[in-house]
């Protein structure tokens, strides 16, 4: 996830990420700069690559657990 104010476009996270989850945007901030996005996020896996290079650390991992699949009821 990105934090679309803080970034400065730099595009050392684009060229960081190993599945190429993240482009810079052709919109721009407040600041006039093309922000970070995750053009494809179901390519992610959850290394944090972009978040250690991010000078301004504006970046967040966050990793789901997938929800317990509930139990198959028993029959007798
Ligand atoms: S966590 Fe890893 S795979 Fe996911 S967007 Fe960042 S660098 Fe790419
Ligand atoms: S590394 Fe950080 S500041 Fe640079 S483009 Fe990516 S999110 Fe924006």
């Amino acid at each position: 996830m990105v934090d679309v104010e803080g970034c400065k476009g730099c595009d050392l996270c684009v060229g960081a990420c190993p599945t190429h989850v993240i482009e810079l945007s052709r919109k721009v901030n407040s600041k006039g700069y093309h922000f970070a996005y995750m053009e494809h996020p179901d390519a992610c896996i959850g290394c944090a690559h972009c978040a250690m290079v991010c000078p301004d650390s504006v970046i967040t991992v966050y990793r789901w657990k997938p929800a317990p699949k509930p139990r198959e009821a028993t029959t007798a």
